[in-house]
């Protein structure tokens, strides 16, 4: 073993695709092939999208696909102790304020909107310096969010896999939340405060959150928090339409090939191949793929799942 430390942070809104499963996948053997101790996090923070039987059944996937970690499952929810001390700590450096605008106001505020995905940059309405001398204060315990102050300029880290990166976040989203309106902590302070905690050395996942890392080193650097993880962003897979993989794309849930009767070694062996470790589509157990892993292989393209891939799959079911 070494000092390093890996998480399996599965956020338990709906059930786990192929294309989750192949960054868990790759997590846990970069994770194992190195001697990293692996936390399992499950991020249950998201308020009304998360169902109470996807954690379980999340863990079960991952455990029947061949996955393994040390300890005990760790719920977000069942302690917000930490995340309400680091919001104290921010709210002390006077680097927090309370922001009651809903997202219509948001939009209309927004002199060029600048809406890449689903984020839309928060032109400041509420932050304390544009505020009228003589506008009433936020209540406190009114239903507000809480934001945090993001100075301008670039925020910069490296990722191991798209290399040197550099953000100016104010310019990406502007001060973000740090606390929803439902009194709950942000994805982007829950992650740096657990990361944190659970002395989080390595942190691999899609690369849909590389735009998020930029938020969390910065919330980092403002709580005082090192050293900085090391960042592996991989790539995500698609649909055939270029969009990752969604509901539209049909029903591609691990547990749905599960429930048909697919064996554990022909995702894996799915997987494998998506990683470049077989030049075929080939049966593969997890502990062989995890033989096999190597990061010099993963192609640094997004992976398209094909009709072809689930008939692969589902022959001899
Ligand atoms: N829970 C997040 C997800 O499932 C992952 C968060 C992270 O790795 O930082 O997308």
């Amino acid at each position: 073993m070494t000092d390093r430390v890996t998480r399996l942070a599965p956020s338990p809104t709906g059930a786990l695709h192929l294309g989750n499963m192949r960054t868990f996948l790759i997590n846990w053997a970069a994770a194992r092939q190195n001697g990293w101790a692996i936390v399992m996090r499950i991020e249950d923070l998201d308020g009304p999208r998360v169902k109470p039987e996807a954690s379980q059944q999340a863990i079960d996937i991952l455990d029947w696909l061949g996955m393994d970690w040390d300890g005990e499952a760790i719920f977000q929810s069942h302690d917000l102790s930490r995340y309400e001390e680091a919001l104290g700590a921010l709210s002390r450096k006077r680097l927090t304020y309370r922001c009651p605008a809903t997202r219509s106001e948001i939009l209309a505020a927004a002199s060029a909107p600048h809406v890449d995905d689903h984020e839309q940059r928060y032109p400041g309405l509420y932050r304390p310096e544009n505020r009228p001398a003589d506008a009433p204060p936020i209540p406190e315990e009114a239903d507000t969010a809480i934001r945090v102050i993001v100075p301008e300029g670039e925020i910069t880290f490296v990722d191991e896999l798209h290399g040197p990166q550099a953000v100016d976040v104010q310019q990406q989203v502007g001060d973000f939340i740090v606390q929803t309106k439902a009194g709950l902590p942000s994805y982007q302070l829950a992650v740096v405060v657990d990361d944190d905690h659970q002395g989080v050395t390595d942190i691999v996942r899609g690369d849909d959150l590389l735009r998020s890392t930029a938020r969390q080193v910065f919330l980092q650097d403002a709580l005082g928090l090192s050293p900085r993880p090391r960042y592996y962003h991989v790539p995500l897979v698609l649909g055939e339409d270029g969009h990752r993989l969604a509901k539209r794309h049909g029903d591609t849930r691990t547990a749905m090939y599960r429930e048909q009767g697919v064996r554990p070694e022909r995702i894996v062996g799915l997987l494998a191949w998506w990683c470049g470790l077989t030049d075929t589509r080939e049966e593969l157990a997890a502990d062989e793929f995890l033989r096999t892993f190597d990061w010099a292989k993963l192609s640094p393209d997004p992976i398209i799942f094909t009709p072809d891939d689930h008939q692969w799959l589902m022959q001899n079911t």
